[in-house]
C-alpha cells in the first residue's frame, strides 16, 4: 500500500514509521520544513524510545520518506491519514480543528483515483462529515471516502502500543474503503489484535470516552489518596486491593500530582463542549476536569508544608519536569502549575529531567537547570520529585542528603518508601500514604 501520513509529530511520524515496517510505502508530511529538514538528516524531533533506529531502517529500505510537498505526496496513495494536531481552542475549550481542515482542503487538491482520508487526530463526533465536505467542495470530482481511526499510542511506549494494541477502532461507512483499511492494519489482524469496525461517529466518540474513563480512574484514586492522608490510610494499598478486582482493573490507579499531558486535558474538554453543545452534559467528567485542575497548584502546597508553612527566599530543587517519563513532551505537565505556584510562593527552582528541559525553556521561566540531578539539588532546601523518570528511583540518599540544606524530599510519585527515608532521617511527604492519627 502507498500511505501518506500529514503531520509528522508524536503520532503521525511514529506511526508512518510502524505503517512503512509492516512493509507499506509510507511518504510523511508536515507543514513545518525544519521538521523534514531534520528528518530527511536522519535526527529526530522528538524523544520516543526505539524511534530514530525504526526510522533509519524504513528509510534504508525505501519504504519511509519525508516531505512538505503534501500535494504530491497524496498522488497515487490508497490511503491519506491525517495526523496533526487538535489542541485546546482558546477560550472555550473546543477542539480546535483548524489543522484538520487545512489539511483537508490540501489532501483534496492531490486527490486521483479512490483513496481512503483517514482521520487518525483525536476529533469530536462529525468531523469526519466536515472533512467529507470539505473535501467534496474543494475536488467535486474526487473518489474517496473518509474514515475515523483514533489513535491510542502512549507517548513513551508508542511504538510498541502501535505495534501490540490491544484494540483497532474503524470508523467506517464505505465497503471499499474497510478493505483498504483491513489491508493496511493487515500485520496486526494476524497477530489477532482485535479490530472494532463501527461507524463513523461512533469511532470519534469512542476514543473521548476512552480518555476520559482513564482521566477519571487517575482522579478517582487522587481523592482517595487525599482522603488515606486524613484518616492514616495507604492508597498504594487501597489500590492493589481494589486493582485486583478484575472488573476494576490494576491500570490508572497511581496517585499522584493529576494528569497532564498532550491528550487527557484537552480531550476532557472538548468532550465536555460536545455534550453540553448536544444536551447531554457529562457531570462527571465536568467534575474530574475541574478536580484536576485545582489538584497540580495544591501539589505545591504539599512543599509549603513540609518547608513549615513558606518557600519565600528558598530553593527547590525539582527532578522531572515532563508530564510523565520516557517523552520530552511538556504540553500541560503537571510541572507547570506546581512550579509556577513554587514560584509565586516565593522559591527559586533548580530543575532537571533527562528529555524535557528543551521544551521547558519555551513554557516556564526563571528555572535554573541542571544536566544531572545531584547537582541540581547542591545547596537546595528540599527535593522534590515530580516525574518517575527511572533515573530518580535509585538515588543515592546519602549524597543527596549531603548536597541539601535540609533533609527534605517531597516524592509526587511515590516511588520511595516513607520507612526507607525515615531511616535516612529525610522529613518525607509522598501522596496518599498518611501515618496513623
Ligand atoms: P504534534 O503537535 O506532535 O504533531 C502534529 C504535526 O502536524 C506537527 O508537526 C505540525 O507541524 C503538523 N501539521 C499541522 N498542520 C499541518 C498540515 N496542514 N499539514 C501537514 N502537517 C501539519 O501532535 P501529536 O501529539 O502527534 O497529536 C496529533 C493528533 O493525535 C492530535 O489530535 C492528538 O490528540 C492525537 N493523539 C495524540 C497522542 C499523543 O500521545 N501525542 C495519542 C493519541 C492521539
Amino acid at each position: 500500500m502507498q500511505i501518506t501520513m500529514v503531520g509528522s509529530g508524536y503520532v503521525g511520524l511514529v506511526s508512518g514509521a510502524c505503517l512503512a515496517d509492516f512493509g507499506h510505502t509510507v511518504s510523511c508530511i508536515d507543514t513545518d520544513a525544519q521538521k523534514i529538514e531534520a528528518l530527511k538528516a536522519g535526527k529526530m524531533p522528538i524523544y520516543e524510545p526505539g524511534l530514530q533506529d525504526l526510522v533509519a531502517n524504513n528509510v534504508r529500505q525505501h519504504r519511509l520518506s519525508f516531505s512538505t510537498d503534501l500535494v504530491a505526496a497524496v498522488r497515487g496513495a490508497q490511503a491519506v491519514f491525517i495526523a496533526v494536531g487538535t489542541p485546546s481552542r482558546r477560550g472555550d475549550g473546543h477542539a480546535d480543528l483548524t489543522f484538520v481542515y487545512q489539511a483537508a482542503r490540501a489532501i483534496a487538491a492531490g486527490l486521483d483515483g479512490f483513496t481512503v482520508v483517514v482521520t487518525k487526530s483525536t476529533v469530536p463526533v462529525g468531523t469526519g462529515d466536515e472533512v467529507e465536505r470539505i473535501i467534496r467542495e474543494t475536488n467535486p470530482n474526487a473518489d474517496f471516502a473518509v474514515v475515523s481511526n483514533p489513535e491510542f499510542l502512549r507517548e513513551g511506549a508508542a511504538i510498541d502500543d502501535f505495534k501490540r494494541p490491544d484494540r483497532i477502532v474503524l470508523g467506517v461507512d464505505d465497503k471499499r474503503a474497510e478493505a483498504v483499511m483491513t489491508e493496511i492494519y493487515r500485520p496486526l489482524y494476524l497477530n489477532q489484535a482485535p479490530f472494532v469496525f463501527t461507524s463513523r461517529r461512533t469511532s470519534e466518540l469512542t476514543k473521548y470516552a476512552a480518555n476520559a474513563f482513564l482521566a477519571t480512574k487517575i482522579t478517582f484514586i487522587n481523592e482517595i489518596a487525599d482522603l488515606c492522608e486524613q484518616v492514616g490510610a495507604n492508597v498504594q494499598d487501597v489500590a492493589r486491593g481494589i486493582g485486583l478486582d478484575k472488573r476494576i482493573g490494576s491500570k490508572f490507579l497511581h496517585a499522584g500530582p493529576g494528569y497532564g499531558g498532550s491528550c487527557f486535558p484537552k480531550d476532557t474538554q472538548a468532550l465536555i463542549k460536545t455534550a453540553q453543545d448536544f444536551g447531554a452534559p457529562i457531570r462527571i467528567v465536568e467534575t474530574v476536569s475541574a478536580v484536576n485542575d485545582q489538584r497540580k497548584r495544591a501539589m505545591a502546597r504539599k512543599v509549603f508544608a513540609a518547608l513549615g508553612g513558606s518557600v519565600r527566599g528558598k530553593t527547590i530543587a525539582v527532578l522531572g519536569l515532563t508530564f510523565k517519563p520516557n517523552t520530552d513532551d511538556m504540553r500541560d505537565s503537571p510541572a507547570i502549575s506546581i512550579i509556577t505556584a513554587l514560584q509565586d510562593g516565593g522559591a527559586r527552582i533548580n530543575a532537571f529531567d533527562p528529555e524535557g528541559m528543551d521544551q521547558a525553556r519555551q513554557v516556564l521561566d526563571d528555572l535554573t537547570y541542571f544536566y544531572d540531578p545531584y547537582s541540581c539539588c547542591e545547596k537546595a532546601d528540599a527535593l522534590v520529585i515530580v516525574t518517575e523518570w527511572d533515573a530518580f528511583r535509585a538515588l543515592d540518599l546519602n549524597r543527596i542528603k549531603s548536597l541539601l540544606t535540609a533533609p527534605i524530599l517531597v516524592d509526587l510519585r511515590n516511588i520511595y518508601e516513607p520507612d526507607d527515608l525515615a531511616r535516612h532521617d529525610f522529613l518525607y511527604a509522598g501522596v496518599g500514604r498518611g501515618s496513623s492519627p
